[in-house]
């Protein structure tokens, strides 16, 4: 017997979640499935998240929407949709509990960054100090004057350590592999008085208040955080499995609805190309849910003409 439901959002975190409050709030029957992974869950405190003038954590605040969502009726189930497949009225997925079918399917499974090598419990310790940060839009204003080093000599580290260098004058840009940085990345780098440590890195040590980095020739530096710019890993799977083509093989290019195809299916938060940022998410998961109702009620011919 398959279980058969309106919708589905594949993923908890800010964009699932905000989608879910709505779905529900439209009277639909939503069922929410997440395996547990919100970057958000990440976050010590964010303080750029507006109406929270003393900052809010991470998990506090994904708590708050999970009780908002099954509040109005949203079913939220902690597992994995493990595959997906395109069927006459709609998707059929493979879940942890078994099939599930749904008329409409929101994508909001997100990303995930790319780690320095670091076990789990020297990376929670360090991200909950504030030594080791992800998210410089959100947090460099946390980090002004600091001594801070930015990790990962190429594009995106060169970007990332511009940007930090209007916040503090002691930024340094450290690889792990020995690396050329181009012309023209280096007279950027110069002009805005950054550093370049040309010996890759070891190893990081995580003391209570400060970090600091062994260098394959022996020598060590104290600095105030770590910001790792190596990337992200989109959670795309899913997608490919629906044949939706990808930007940089990682994330979505959605329309202006959030609509990937005409078929209902959607897509929300940080796998979609925009700022990944939990505001952006929560927009983006509002016009989801809003064009799935409004898509179902077409093809139910409750809208006019
Ligand atoms: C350390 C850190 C600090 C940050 N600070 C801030 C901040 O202060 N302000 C701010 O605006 N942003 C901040 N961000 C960014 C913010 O966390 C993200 O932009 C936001 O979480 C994106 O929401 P999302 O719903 O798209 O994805 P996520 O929150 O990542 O949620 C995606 C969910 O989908 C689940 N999932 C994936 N695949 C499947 C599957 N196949 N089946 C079921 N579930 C699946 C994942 O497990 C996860 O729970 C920070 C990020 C980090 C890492």
């Amino acid at each position: 017997m398959v279980e058969k439901t309106e919708c589905v959002v594949i993923g908890g975190g800010p964009a699932g979640l905000t989608a879910a409050i709505y779905l529900a709030r439209f009277c639909r029957q939503v069922v929410v499935i997440d395996a547990g992974n919100s970057r958000a869950s990440m976050i010590p405190r964010s303080r750029n998240h507006a109406g929270f003038p003393e900052g809010i954590g991470g998990p506090a605040l994904l708590e708050r929407m999970r009780d908002q969502a099954t509040q109005f009726g949203a079913q939220i189930r902690v597992g994995e949709v493990r595959d997906i497949e395109m069927i006459a009225d709609g998707y059929r997925m493979q879940t942890d509990d078994g099939p599930l079918e749904a008329r409409a399917v929101l994508i909001a499974t997100g990303v995930v960054n790319r780690r320095p090598p670091l076990d789990e419990e020297t990376h929670e310790r360090a991200l909950q100090a504030g030594l080791l940060r992800y998210c410089p839009i959100c947090d460099a204003f946390e980090v002004r004057d600091q001594r801070v080093a930015v990790l990962g000599a190429d594009g995106h580290g060169v970007a990332e350590a511009l940007f930090l260098s209007t916040y503090s004058d002691k930024v340094t840009l450290l690889t792990l592999i020995a690396t050329d940085l181009d012309a023209g990345d280096r007279a950027d780098l110069d002009r805005a008085g950054i550093e370049v440590e040309p010996c890759p890195v070891s190893a990081f040590d995580f003391a209570e208040d400060t970090l600091s980095a062994t260098f394959a020739d022996g020598h060590d530096r104290t600095f105030d955080t770590l910001y790792p710019a190596l990337g992200s890993n989109g959670n795309c799977a899913l997608l490919q499995a629906l044949d939706i083509s990808l930007v940089d093989e990682q994330c979505v290019p959605a329309d202006d609805h959030q609509r990937l195809n005409d078929r209902g299916l959607y897509a929300a938060g940080d796998i979609v190309a925009a700022l990944d940022q939990i505001s952006v998410a929560m927009g983006h998961g509002a016009i989801a849910a809003t064009t799935m109702h409004n898509d179902l009620r077409k093809r139910d011919g409750q809208t006019p003409g």
